[in-house]
């Protein structure tokens, strides 16, 4: 349904997005997820039409967004990280507004605003003035406002940003309905526990290029696999360090407080070798075990590179 190739973007020197991959499938609930500054919003833009990319392919719905963006924009409904101010505009002024962006007038788009309302919880508050609304609702304002053309595919960045639980919920409610209603949902967030709960499919960006992609039960499956190793050290970390930087299996090494989480390849044999290799060198262990795999600790993993606290072994 969507489909991203080497996707590239640059702001002066910085890549923003740097060869970025990306595959959405029809119907999915695809969360685009990766730590602030990793390239989400660039990428979205491009996808919206907003903004040219320097290099790479973009094809939504088997239309080339580069080549024919007036296409594209039809199959996409967009919703900004950001609502913008709309002095003494009522709800219904302000979705007769878009509504006559799509060629949408009289009768019909009066009964796509009603319906469309409806469905956002909001058909009370047609006559409210839209500055006057809370945020959950400005929300989901903007979210009807994203249908009023019946796009198949729905972009939103960051839209759990800010939101109390109760909004929250509703929100994941509304999620649920667009499922129903067979729309291919992308959404971007920092967080990573905002989206695994409710995403079919996962996407991990970082520093512009995809890291991790697929289903859920795909990226479980891979993460079981791929858990770390948990070494609490009591004494000596910097021995224990170099012993794991120059170990043949270790392939990340992340400082979490006085623990150390090893990316390791090895089997149960090569962790008990590599145990007492640390012991006979002196370094004093309080804990050593293979952690469960699940999707926040290889979030972590990714994203506390920002901190600059993953060492990756050069080859
Ligand atoms: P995210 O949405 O994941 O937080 P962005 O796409 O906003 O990431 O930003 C990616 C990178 O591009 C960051 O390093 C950011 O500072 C940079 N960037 C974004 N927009 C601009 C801009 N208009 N001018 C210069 N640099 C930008």
């Amino acid at each position: 349904m969507l489909e991203i190739r080497q996707l590239k973007k640059m702001y002066g020197r910085t890549a923003a997005v740097d060869g970025l991959d990306m595959n959405v499938r029809e119907g999915a609930l695809y969360g685009f997820v990766g730590p602030n500054g990793a390239g989400k919003t660039t990428t979205i833009k491009i996808l919206t039409g907003l903004l040219l990319p320097d290099g790479g392919s973009v094809v939504i719905g088997g239309e080339d967004a580069v080549a024919a963006p007036r296409k594209v924009v039809e199959k996409i409904g967009y919703v900004p990280d950001f609502f913008g101010v709309y002095d003494n505009l009522k709800v219904s002024e302000y979705m007769e507004l878009f509504a006559a962006c799509y060629g949408l007038y009289g009768l019909n788009a009066r009964r796509r605003i009603m319906d469309l309302l409806g469905q956002a919880g909001l058909e009370e508050k047609e006559d409210y003035y839209v500055d006057g609304l809370s945020r959950g609702m400005k929300q989901r304002l903007c979210l009807a406002r994203a249908l009023i053309h019946n796009p198949p595919i729905l972009i939103m960045d960051e839209p759990t940003a800010g939101l109390d639980p109760g909004t929250r919920y509703e929100f994941k409610e509304i999620l649920k309905d667009l499922r129903e209603q067979e729309k291919t949902v992308v959404i971007s967030s920092h967080i990573l526990s905002e989206l695994s709960e409710i995403c079919t499919d996962i996407g991990i960006v970082e520093q512009g290029k995809m890291v991790l992609e697929g289903t859920m039960e795909e990226i479980l499956e891979q993460i079981n696999v791929q858990s770390p190793l948990l070494i609490s050290v009591y004494r000596n970390r910097e021995k224990a360090l170099d012993i794991l930087r120059s170990h043949p299996y270790v392939e990340t090494i992340t400082i979490r407080q006085n623990d150390i989480m090893a990316g390791f390849t090895g089997d149960g044999e090569d962790e008990a070798l590599l145990l007492q290799q640390l012991l006979d060198a002196g370094v004093m262990i309080c804990g050593f075990m293979r952690e469960r795999g699940n999707l926040e600790s290889v979030f972590m993993q990714i994203t506390s590179r920002d901190e600059g606290r993953v060492l990756i072994r050069e080859n």
